[in-house]
C-alpha cells in the first residue's frame, strides 16, 4: 500500500548526524531494521573457502534500486542467521558494502550499513586492544578471542551516494572492524595464530550451522 510505502521511505531516509557529523545509528532502531528485512530475501551464507570471501571486493559505483534492494536482501539474510553484522560478499555480492544490528558494551543497539566503507587509523594513545570472543557467519559455530581496538570510525557512502560516517565502542567496535575487514578480503581467522585459526577451523568441521550455508565446490 501506498501510505506503508511511505512510512518505509521516511524510516530510511531519516539519516540523522549527530554534532560531529556522525551517523545516529542508535535511533528507531526496530522500525528501519524491519522495513529493510520485510523488503528483502534471506539468502544463503558463503562461508570460508568460496573465493567471493578471499578478495578485495568491488567499489560501489551505482547508487542504484540494485543497491538499495541488495541491503534489504542483506538485513533479511542479517536476520535469518542471527547475525550482528554481514558484508556483501557473505551472500556472495563482490561489493563493498555491510549493515548492521548490533549492540555496544553499554546495550545501546546500533543499526546501519556502509557502502565503500574505510576504517580510520586510530592515533596510537586511542588504540586500547580489547581480547574478547569473535565470530563470523562465515565460520559457522566457531568463536576465538581476537585482540582488537576497543574504539572504531568507519567512514563511507549511504545508498545515495552521500558521505556517511559511523563510529563504535567495545562489542560494535570489533563488528565495524570485522565488516570491513570482510570487504576487503579478510576474515577474522586470518588476524588469528596459525594455532588458533586451525582450532577455529576444527571447531567448524564439528559444528553444524543453524542456517542456510552455500557449499563450497
Ligand atoms: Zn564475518
Amino acid at each position: 500500500m501506498a501510505s506503508q510505502q511511505e512510512t518505509d521511505q521516511q524510516v530510511n531516509e531519516g539519516a540523522a548526524v549527530d554534532g560531529e557529523g556522525f551517523f545516529v545509528d542508535t535511533e528507531e532502531c526496530e522500525a528501519r531494521e524491519l522495513a529493510h528485512r520485510e523488503r528483502g530475501t534471506s539468502r544463503p551464507i558463503t562461508v570460508v573457502g568460496n573465493p567471493v570471501l578471499h578478495k578485495e571486493c568491488a567499489d560501489v559505483t551505482e547508487f542504484d534500486d540494485k543497491l538499495a534492494s541488495l541491503i534489504d536482501d542483506m538485513f533479511a539474510s542479517q536476520r535469518t542467521a542471527e547475525g550482528v553484522g554481514l558484508a556483501a560478499n557473505q551472500i556472495g555480492v563482490d561489493l563493498k558494502v555491510f549493515v548492521y544490528d548490533c549492540p555496544d558494551d553499554e546495550g545501546n543497539r546500533h543499526v546501519g550499513y556502509v557502502v565503500n566503507p574505510v576504517l580510520a587509523e586510530l592515533p596510537p594513545e586511542q588504540r586500547v586492544l580489547d581480547d574478547s570472543n569473535e565470530g563470523c557467519l562465515s565460520v559457522p559455530t566457531a568463536y576465538a578471542p581476537l585482540a582488537r581496538p576497543d574504539h572504531a570510525v568507519v567512514s563511507g557512502q549511504d545508498m545515495h551516494g552521500n558521505p556517511i560516517k559511523v563510529r563504535g565502542s567495545g562489542y560494535f567496535a570489533r563488528c565495524l572492524q570485522h565488516e570491513t575487514d570482510h570487504v576487503y578480503g579478510y576474515l577474522y581467522i586470518d588476524r588469528l595464530s596459525k594455532r588458533d585459526r586451525k582450532d577455529a577451523l576444527r571447531q567448524m568441521a564439528e559444528g553444524t550451522p543453524r542456517y542456510p550455508v552455500v557449499a563450497n565446490g
